[in-house]
This record gives structure tokens, sequence and C-alpha cells, in this order.
């Protein structure tokens, strides 16, 4: 009989057999999904663990079958189980539905997304150093412009916010203008920071830094980066310390640093060894994931999780979108979400098999057997369909 996953005095209890929900995914969701699951369950069992996995519905599939982009049933079937996986999701353009990724999110308050970004040996890369780039991003999900706080250009919405301000605060804004809303919360900034150099002491990491755009945005991105040097200072001092306490000599501590997120994305390219962990709020994050990710192989192989460290609540997810052009072609990367998968052994503490399944993925890539977004970047690369590539980890694993 498989167990669900609970939560003990703020702590996950896994059982051998747990139950994890998984959204299999639109477009190529039919073609990765399958293929992610075979490795998943291959490393599980070489350790000892079975996974009873509960399919639920969400984006077009969901759609179809409910006339629910995203049904009450998947959401609270996430709930239950606190830990679950999914595909990519159309994201109907027009219409009034927002991303069911952001919705998902901020419905079970998922308020770190966990995006690592590492190299795998002979993964094609753009950049000279690819193996110099390890780092991993908490980027804050919940607030920032993402929080959906938008008034349409034009509308009586728009008149009445820009008459409100002009009103309380004599601002001027051109009566032509949309206009979003740019939350930052100290409450919100700190658990996302909390989580980053807690996640630094657990895995020996050197370094956090806080991206911020706080010379231009004071109080929203600049707070970001204060609150974070406070919380250094105010919970953290026996294990790190905040570069202006230590002027930038940490001894055996991890060094708490920030930097400006323009700068920033230069300096990931051009000195990407300086960088380890990084805490950014939800806009920067999104940006530096992807610019991170193309350095070391690209969204076909870039994973992530939404986590909430407070509640145990947990949904990994492949990043690339649904890339409907190749939809049941059993032809792109599943590496995305099979890496996410080993994202998600890793929180559950399976830390063996997830190791397992990386030096599998190792294997096969320096055995050049690839899918064709690698194979079209190798030289005398073997291409495979995104089921045989799983099959070639599965066979080293
Ligand atoms: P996309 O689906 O990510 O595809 C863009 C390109 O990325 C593809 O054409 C392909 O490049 C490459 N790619 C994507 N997945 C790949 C994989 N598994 N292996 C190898 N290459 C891969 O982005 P999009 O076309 O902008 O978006 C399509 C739909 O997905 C939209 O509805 C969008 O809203 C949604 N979306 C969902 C998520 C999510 O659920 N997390 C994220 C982003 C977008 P080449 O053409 O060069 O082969």
């Amino acid at each position: 009989m498989s167990e669900k996953i609970t939560l003990v005095d703020g702590v996950l209890n896994v059982p051998n057999d747990p139950i994890i929900p998984f959204i299999e995914g639109d477009g190529t969701g039919v073609d990765i999904w399958p293929a992610a699951q075979l490795v998943l369950d291959a490393a599980a069992k070489k350790h000892g663990k079975t996974i009873e996995w509960k399919e639920v519905l969400a984006g077009q599939k969901a759609f179809d079958a409910t006339g629910d982009w995203l049904p009450e049933e998947t959401v609270q079937a996430f709930r239950d189980h606190l830990i679950g996986i999914k595909g990519p999701l159309t994201t109907p353009i027009g219409g009034g539905i927002r991303s069911l990724n952001v919705a998902l999110r901020q419905i079970m308050d998922l308020y770190v997304c966990l995006r690592p970004v590492r190299w795998f040996t002979g993964v094609p890369s753009p950049v000279k150093h690819p193996e110099k780039v390890d780092m991993v991003i908490f980027r804050e999900n919940t607030e920032d412009i993402y929080a959906g706080l938008e008034v349409e250009e034009g509308t009586p919405e728009a008149k009445k916010l820009i008459g409100m301000l002009k009103d309380a605060f004599g601002w001027e804004i051109k009566p032509d203008s949309g206009v979003g809303i740019k939350p930052v919360s100290k409450s919100g900034s700190k658990r996302l920071i909390r989580a980053a150099i807690q996640y630094a002491v657990k895995r020996n990491r050197k370094s956090v830094n806080l991206v911020h755009k706080g010379n231009i945005m004071k109080f929203t991105e600049g707070a970001f980066r204060e609150w974070g040097y406070e919380l250094t200072r105010d919970e953290f001092s026996d294990v790190a310390v905040g570069w202006d306490d230590c002027n930038g000599d940490p001894g055996d501590k991890i060094l708490v640093k920030d930097s400006i997120a323009d700068i920033t994305l230069q300096q990931v390219l051009t000195r990407p060894d300086e960088f380890d962990v990084i805490a950014t709020l939800n806009l920067n994050g999104d940006y530096l994931s992807d610019a991170l990710a193309a350095q070391v192989g690209g969204i076909g192989i870039a994973p992530g999780g939404n986590i909430n460290y407070v509640t145990g609540h947990g949904v990994f997810e492949a990043t690339h979108g649904t890339a409907p052009k190749y939809a049941g072609q059993d032809k792109v990367n599943p590496g995305s979400v099979i890496l996410s998968g080993v994202m998600m052994y890793e929180h559950l503490g399976w830390q063996d098999a997830a190791d397992n399944i990386v030096r599998a993925i190792e294997a096969t890539i320096a055995d050049k057997i690839v899918t064709y977004d690698f194979a079209r970047l190798m030289d005398g690369a073997k291409e495979v369909k995104t089921s045989e590539f799983a099959a070639a980890i599965v066979e080293r694993l």
C-alpha cells in the first residue's frame, strides 16, 4: 500500500512508496513525461523505492476533459500529497486566462522558484568554460510585478488609479498608460532569502548573492538587499556574514553579498565562478534563469522546482514550454523534466537515486547519445528519439 508524504514538525516524512501526483503536460508532455517516468522509476527501484504516480489534469488536457484549465481537484491533490511534478502547460493567448504555472505557484504560495544551473560533461555550450557554471537560483515566486496587479490602458480602472495617484501623491502619469504595481514585502523577501541561506548551509555552498536593481527601485529592490543583510545578521550570524560586516573576507562562513541585476547578467558570463547561490526577485530571476540555462545547454535540459519550505509543498517542473510543433513526435529532449525529477528526489532525501540519474545522464551524453537539440550542436553525435534517450539513461543507471 502506497502512502502519502507528510510534514512532521516541519520536516518531510517520506515513505519508501510515496504517492506522487503528476501533470503529464500539453504538447510535448506526451513525449517527455513517459520518458522521465521510465528513468525515475528505474532509479527509485535500484534504491529500494517505488512511486505510485497519480495523474492529475491541468492545461489543455484538463480543459478538454472538464472545461476547466486548472481544476480544483488538481490543486487539491498537490495540497494533499505535498510534492508533485509537472510537464509544460499551454498558456492560452487572450481570453483572460493568465499563466497556469503562475496561478499554481500563487494558489499554493510556492514562494521559491529553485533553478539549479550546472553543466553536464559533454553538453554543447556557447561559452568557453561551461564547467565554471554551477549556480543555484532562488527566485521569489509570488510578488513583484508578477503579482498580476495591472490595469489596462484606457479602462475606467486605469483612469481611476491614475487619478488616485495624482490626488494622493501628485504623481503625473500619462493618461494613456497601463499601470502595474510592484509589491515587494519584507516578509516575502526574508522568507526567500532565508531559504537560500539555509540551502547554502546544507549544501556547503560558499556564498549567497542578493541580485537586485536597488540603485533605481530603492524601496522594492533596494529594500530586498537591505532585508537580506538584516536577516543574515539577525538569524545566521553563526554561519553567514554580510560583505560589509567582514570586508569581503568571511573566513569559513558563507559570504552574503549583493550585485545589481544588469551587471550581474554580464558577470555570470564573464566570471561565472564568482557566483554560487543567488537570491533574487521574481522578474530578475526569470531573466537570469533563462540566460544562465543557455550557458549550460539550453532550456531542453534546465530543471526547476517551486517550493514552500514552511508548508512542505513542492511542485517540480520542466522549465521549457510545450514546444507544440514537436508534439507527439518522440523527438524533444526529456532532460528538463528528468532533472526536475532529480531535484524532487534530492528534496525528498533520495540523494543516492538522484546522483545515480545524474551519472547516467552524463554517461549517456559522454557516449554522444543525444536528442536532436544537442545533436545539431555536437560533432559525431548519434541522434536518438526521446524514448531512446530515456532507455539509454536507464541502461547506464
Ligand atoms: P517552448 O515551448 O519552450 O519552445 C521554444 C523552443 O524551445 C522550441 O521550439 C525548441 O527549440 C526549444 N525546446 C522547448 N522544449 C524543448 C525540449 N524539451 N527539448 C529541446 N528543445 C526544446 O516555448 P514557446 O514556443 O514560446 O511556448 C509554447 C507554449 O508553451 C505556449 O503556450 C507557452 O505559454 C507555454 N509555456 C509553458 C511553460 C511551462 O509550462 N513551464 C513555459 C514556457 C512556455 P527549437 O525550435 O530550436 O528546436
